[in-house]
C-alpha cells in the first residue's frame, strides 16, 4: 500500500534493520558503580544547575548536589554515596568542556536510597511542575529538554492531548521497550501527574508494531478511570519523532518554526513518564537511568539501570568489548552522536551506547569514502520533513548557511539521519546540517 493512503504513519521515511533482537528480551539489570562518577551541571538544554556541595564533602546517594538556576534549569542528585573529589571542567559529548562534579563512591556504597518529601497526585499543577524540576527530570529520549518547562505552555496556548512516546524507532535500542514491560504501573502513575499538570483531558500512548506485547500490556492493565488509548503504528524510521507522531495519529501538523503547543498537544517520552511515576511519590531525584548497551562491539549486551556520571569507557569494559571497536554512538546509530572521547559520562539524555567494529563501519576511523552527489533524489524521498537534503548539502559545502535557513528550511530538519542512511554516495548530510544549524544560530545571535 502507498504511504499516502496508509493510516497511523507519516509519509516518506526509511526502513533500517531494527537490530533489537539481541537485547529486547533481556530484563533491566542494575549496573555497578565506577571508581569515579562525573556529573555534569549541564546535562539539559538551558542553564546549568548551581552546585550546593563543595570539594571534600561527603554525599549520600540521591542527595541534591546542584539546584536549578532559574526556570530553564533542573536539579542534579548524587548517583552514589561517597566523596566529592573535584568540581571542575570535564569533557562533554559536544567536544566542549562542562563544569562537573566528580564523585568517588565509597567501596561500600549500596544501591539503597532514602525517600524524600513525596508529591501527591492531588498536588496543584504548579506544585507538580516544581516537583518535576526538583527531581531533575529531563526528556530521557535523548533531547534532554527540561520536562517541567514543556508542561507550561506559552501564554494563550491550550493543551488538549498528551502523547506518551513509546515508539523507540532507533535501531539497537530497547530501553523504552523494557521500561514499558517492566514499569507499566509507573507509566500510568506518570500519566496521572502529567494530565493534572498540563490540564489535558486524554493521553495517547504511541507504540510501533514491533512492540505489540507492550501495547497489549498497556491495554489490559490500564485503570478504568484513566483516559488512555494505545495506538500502534507500522514500523518505519523516524516514526518516534514527535512531529511524525502528531501527524500520523491525529493528523495535526506543527507549523514550521512552531511548537507542539501551537496545535494543542504535548509529547513526553515513555521512560521520562515512568520516572515521573516512580520518583515523585517517593520524593526522589533522578540519579540513574535505563540504557541499552549493544551493537557488535560488545558481547555482554543488555538493558541496564546505570548511575548518571558513569564514564562510557567503564560502561563498555563491563560489557565485554571486542578488540576492534571502531565507532561508538551515544544512543543509536541513526541519531546518536559519535563518541570521540570514552571518558565522557553517561548523562540523563543517554538512551544507549552502541559500539561497532571496523567490519560494519568500513575502516579504522569509521568513515566510508564519500563520492559526489549523483542527483538520485533518494534523500528527498526519504526526508520526513519534505526538505531537499541534496540541495541543502551543496549549500552546506559552500557555507551558504543563511540561504539554507531562509530558502530551504534548514531549521525544520530534526537531524533524523534518514537522508544520510539512503545516500549511495555516503555524503554525511546530517553531519553537515548539524554544523550548519549551529552556524545559523551563531549568526542570528550575533
Ligand atoms: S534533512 Fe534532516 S529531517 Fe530530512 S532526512 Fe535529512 S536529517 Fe532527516
Ligand atoms: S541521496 Fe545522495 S547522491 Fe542521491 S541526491 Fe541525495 S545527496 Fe545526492
Amino acid at each position: 500500500m502507498l504511504d499516502l493512503f496508509r493510516k497511523d504513519t507519516f509519509r516518506h521515511g526509511v526502513h533500517p534493520p531494527e537490530m533489537k533482537d539481541d537485547t529486547a528480551e533481556l530484563a533491566i539489570r542494575q549496573f555497578p558503580f565506577a571508581q569515579v562518577l562525573i556529573v555534569p551541571l549541564s546535562q539539559h538544554l538551558g542553564k546549568p544547575a548551581r552546585p550546593v556541595v563543595r570539594e571534600g564533602q561527603e554525599v549520600v546517594r540521591g542527595q541534591t548536589i546542584a539546584e536549578p538556576d532559574g526556570f530553564m534549569s533542573v536539579a542534579m542528585h548524587a548517583p552514589a554515596s561517597g566523596l566529592v573529589r573535584r568540581i571542575m571542567l570535564a569533557p562533554g559529548i559536544t567536544g566542549t568542556k562542562v563544569e562537573s562534579i566528580y564523585i568517588e563512591p565509597y567501596p561500600a556504597s549500596t544501591q539503597e536510597i532514602d525517600d524524600g518529601e513525596p508529591c501527591s497526585l492531588d498536588a496543584s499543577p504548579d506544585e507538580i511542575i516544581t516537583a518535576i524540576q526538583n527531581a531533575g527530570i529531563v526528556g530521557l529520549g535523548g533531547a534532554a529538554f527540561p520536562t517541567h518547562v514543556k508542561l507550561k505552555p506559552p501564554e494563550g496556548k491550550h493543551l488538549d492531548t498528551l502523547f506518551i512516546n513509546g515508539v523507540e524507532c532507533e535501531p539497537y535500542l530497547t530501553t523504552d521497550y523494557r521500561v514499558m514491560l517492566e514499569q507499566t504501573e509507573d507509566v500510568f502513575t506518570g500519566i496521572r501527574y502529567l494530565l493534572r499538570a498540563t490540564g489535558t483531558s486524554e493521553a495517547i500512548i504511541a507504540i510501533e508494531a514491533n512492540k505489540q506485547d507492550a501495547a497489549e500490556r498497556f491495554r489490559s492493565m490500564c485503570p478504568d478511570d484513566l483516559p488512555v488509548s494505545v495506538r500502534v503504528s507500522p514500523v518505519k524510521y523516524p516514526q518516534g519523532a514527535e512531529k511524525m507522531i502528531f501527524s500520523a495519529l491525529i493528523g495535526r501538523e506543527v507549523p514550521s518554526g512552531g511548537l507542539p503547543a501551537d496545535i494543542g498537544v504535548i509529547c513526553c517520552n515513555v521512560a521520562t513518564t515512568a520516572e515521573i511515576g516512580r520518583l515523585l511519590p517517593r520524593g526522589r531525584g533522578i540519579q540513574e537511568r535505563v540504557i541499552t548497551i549493544g551493537g557488535p562491539g560488545v558481547r555482554r549486551k543488555g538493558n541496564y539501570r546505570i548511575p548518571i556520571g558513569t564514564p562510557v569507557r567503564f560502561a563498555l569494559e563491563q560489557c565485554d568489548p571486542v578488540d576492534d571497536i571502531s565507532r561508538v554512538f551515544m544512543g543509536g546509530p541513526m541519531m546518536g552522536p559519535t563518541v570521540s572521547n570514552l571518558d565522557i559520562p553517561i548523562t540523563k539524555g543517554t538512551s544507549g551506547i552502541t559500539a561497532f567494529t571496523t567490519a560494519e563501519t568500513g575502516g579504522s576511523t569509521g568513515n566510508k569514502k564519500v563520492y559526489p552527489c549523483i542527483g538520485c533524489a533518494r534523500c528527498v524521498e526519504a526526508c520526513p520533513m519534505f526538505l531537499n537534503p541534496s540541495q541543502l548539502g551543496i549549500l552546506a559545502k559552500n557555507e551558504e548557511y543563511e540561504q539554507m535557513a531562509e530558502s530551504w528550511h534548514l531549521m525544520d530538519c530534526f537531524e533524523c539521519g534518514a537522508c544520510t542512511y539512503v545516500c549511495p554516495s555516503h555524503i554525511p548530510l546530517v553531519q553537515y546540517f548539524r554544523m550548519a544549524k549551529k552556524m545559523v544560530r551563531k549568526l542570528s545571535a550575533a
